[in-house]
């Protein structure tokens, strides 16, 4: 097929607007919609200093690849790039790797934080030991907590001020419908293109500049621009609802291509009526006063359970 463009040839279908593009045609168009995703929720300041979560994973290189393109026409932004090393046996060395040598092509600083120095014990250790618990959580959810507790930390440490996660429109709805299933409206008021905007100097901004872009595209954008990511998936991350909910997504958006973006428009709308209805509220934490939903925090929560050393 030829580009719907250019005449050129196409890479790509996007079924949802009925066009084929060519190669150059379609980095136009992601990075396009990039930008504005970045201008219209206001994520980015040109003085901010920037830190990408950087795991390995294609997401996360596309983000660093195009804000690195983004603070070159803006002098007085800073950008670095951070990666957690969670103690996954299984995955560790293919994303190290791939996180470093990017960095290394861009040019971008490049921080590495491991869970061992951190919290003295790895990720395996952790759902190995958690099994003996009345209730362990699946291991997804203890290595957020930490890797957000330690991203946050670090990044304050460095004067960050904004943080840049690997967040893609399959992942943004994937989450919000299983919000909605569970009946969760809390954690949809929570949700957004730019989240932990309160006013607590302890908790830098997160922001997902990739979050009105299908995976494909992500995927796609990552192998035309030819940076380094690992494939391989994390050996914990089988999810059996987020399965679930994928496959229901996908099939909706095969059957009625473009309901992806429908569903975060709705999404959006919904997240604006819950936080007037005041859903979604942050207060501070009874242990150590960090932003939480609850009365103790998350990782207050858990450090006990798992026996974690403190060290931050
Ligand atoms: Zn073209
Ligand atoms: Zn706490």
């Amino acid at each position: 097929m030829m580009c719907s463009r250019c005449n050129k040839k196409a890479v790509i279908e996007l079924k949802y607007s009925g066009e084929f593009l060519c190669k150059s045609c379609f980095l136009e168009l992601f990075e396009k919609r990039v930008r504005r995703t970045i201008r219209v929720n206001k994520l980015l300041k040109n003085t901010d200093k920037t830190a990408v979560a950087l795991s390995g994973g294609k997401d996360s290189a596309v983000v660093l690849y195009i804000l690195n393109e983004l603070s070159k026409k803006a002098p007085r932004s800073e950008l670095i790039a951070i990666t957690i090393d969670q103690g996954i046996e299984r995955l560790q060395k293919s994303g190290l790797n791939a996180a470093k040598s990017l960095c290394k092509k861009l040019g971008v600083e490049h921080y590495i934080y491991s869970f061992w120095e951190e919290f003295g014990t790895t990720l395996d250790e952790i759902v190995e030991g958690s099994k003996k618990l009345e209730n362990p959580a699946p291991a997804c959810s203890y290595c957020g907590v930490l890797r957000r507790k330690l991203l946050n930390e670090k990044a304050r440490e460095l004067g960050v001020t904004k943080i840049a996660t690997g967040h893609n429109l399959d992942d943004e709805i994937q989450t919000a419908m299983m919000n909605f299933i569970r009946g969760d409206l809390d954690r949809i008021a929570r949700m957004g293109p730019l989240v932990g905007v309160i006013k607590d100097k302890n908790f830098i901004p997160r922001i997902k500049p990739l979050r009105e872009c299908p995976e494909n595209e992500v995927e796609l954008y990552a192998r035309l621009r030819e940076l380094k990511f690992q494939s391989v998936r994390c050996p914990y991350s089988e999810d059996a609802f987020r399965r679930t909910v994928r496959e229901v997504v996908n099939t909706i958006e095969e059957r009625h291509p473009g309901s992806k973006f429908q569903i975060l428009k709705s999404t959006d709308r919904l997240i604006k009526t819950l936080r007037k209805k005041r859903f979604g509220k942050i207060g501070k934490c009874k242990i150590c006063g960090n932003p939480t939903s609850g009365e103790i925090c998350k990782f207050c929560e858990i450090k006990g359970e798992l026996g974690l050393d403190d060290y931050l």
